[in-house]
């Protein structure tokens, strides 16, 4: 291998200043082995929004003829490494720059790793994680997906625990002691810094994958055509108004059939319909149109266009009849309000299992208050890491922010 390519699939926004120091980050690590690199995004992401899966690259070389070939192309179709900072991506990624779901794990090469930041378990991990004909290494670093926002960000040291676990991961093109050189020269690094490295590249859990392990579904997919195929005159059809539910009583918005949304989500509303006043504000307020209106008046959130921004939560005006749940304990997109019709003390019983769980009902992303990270960090020191690392053997709050 005379060259290495590694792309990033982030959430745009929360985690698009992350992405850009990891892919700046390697590239300097390779650097200062004598290696050329570079780092890009990808055009078509950009502009980005809340949450949206985007994605970043960088290549590395041995030398400056190899890094031109590699470049040659608009982006990477292959990649030795896919770096995920977001567990929750593992169900797959849709972007507005391209058709349908993608595997997270679509451009790994044969025997490549899939370098995720995760506190699930692997089997857990891998219900979600799509099927490959090729086997590859699943690699973990244990932390909780750091996000911040457009203008701020989150010193969790995220980026420099991902470049220790890339020296582990790649040595031939990254050695520890030319990203612990690189992180110690950074405009952000610092001698705790290198220290996370370190930690980071000692600490790397792997396994590996075989073909066929894994999510058995088929992502959705289409074809339309391409911008070159269309002709002069073309019209694009517009989105038809909803319809009645079946009954004639409810109703239904329509949805855009080409792109769900579903996997800009890292959080999504479970709804308490025992206790909801019928206000209409969540219907009102969801910028995604997600709520069908249901015949008893209810409302139910279409799991397919629910992209997670939590405002319905923050409108209603009944206590806990809207909570935002992570979206890593969730199997599927079906009804909620199917559920409680068709059995409501099961459904209660579901509900509270979900709402109940204090790591799953933090918020995870967004920016709300000058200060936020600081506290956020400080609390889970004061922890002793015990409720973020519960089950993980030899994490401590220290490995998780030093
Ligand atoms: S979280 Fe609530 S308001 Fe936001 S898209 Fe989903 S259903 Fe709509
Ligand atoms: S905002 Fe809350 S109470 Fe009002 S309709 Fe929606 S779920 Fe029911």
């Amino acid at each position: 291998m005379a060259a290495f390519t590694a792309e990033i699939v982030y959430r745009g926004i929360f985690q698009k200043n992350l992405a850009a120091r990891i892919v700046r980050g390697i590239v300097l690590s390779a650097r200062k082995s004598g290696r050329w690199g570079i780092a890009f995004g990808r055009y078509g992401d950009s502009p980005q929004r809340n949450g949206i899966p985007a994605k970043d690259f960088a290549i590395v070389a041995d030398t400056k003829e190899e890094l031109e070939q590699n470049m040659a192309r608009y982006e990477p179709k292959h990649v030795d490494v896919t770096i995920c900072v977001d567990d929750t991506l593992a169900k797959g990624v849709e972007s507005w720059a391209w058709y349908g779901l993608q595997p997270l794990n679509r451009l790994i090469v044969p025997g490549g790793t899939l370098l995720i930041t995760s506190l699930q378990p692997y089997g857990d991990i891998l219900r979600d994680i799509h099927r490959k004909d090729t086997p590859f290494t699943m690699a973990l670093i244990r932390a909780r997906a750091s996000f911040s926002g457009l203008w701020v960000y989150k010193e969790d040291h995220t980026e420099v625990r991902i470049l220790g676990a890339l020296a582990k991961i790649v040595p031939a093109f990254l050695s520890l002691d030319a990203v612990c050189q690189a992180v110690s020269e950074m405009e952000w690094g610092s001698d705790l810094k290198v220290a996370s490295a370190r930690k980071a590249y000692d600490r790397l859990e792997s396994r590996e994958i075989e073909a066929g392990e894994g999510n058995p579904e088929t992502p959705y997919s289409f074809e339309l055509p391409r911008w070159w195929e269309m002709r002069e005159g073309v019209s694009i059809p517009a989105i038809p108004l909803g319809k009645p539910k079946e009954g004639g009583k409810g109703y239904v918005p329509e949805r855009n059939p080409y792109f769900k949304k579903f996997s800009t989500r890292t959080m999504r509303p479970v709804i308490d319909f025992d206790t909801c006043v019928k206000c209409n504000l969540c219907w009102i307020s969801c910028p995604d149109s997600c709520f069908d209106v249901m015949p008893d008046g209810t409302f139910d959130a279409n799991m397919e266009s629910c992209c997670g921004c939590g405002v319905c939560e923050a409108v209603c005006p009944v206590e806990k009849c809207i909570t935002m749940v992570n979206e890593s304990v969730f199997d599927d997109n079906a009804s909620q309000w199917d559920a409680w019709r068709q059995d409501k003390d099961a459904y209660r019983t579901w509900m509270i299992d979900k709402i109940s769980n204090t790591q799953a009902t933090v918020r995870s992303h967004g920016f709300r208050f000058r200060g936020q990270y600081e506290e956020e960090l400080k609390s889970e020191l004061d922890a002793g890491g015990q409720a973020i690392t519960a089950g993980i053997p030899g994490e401590n709050a220290q490995h998780k922010t030093v």
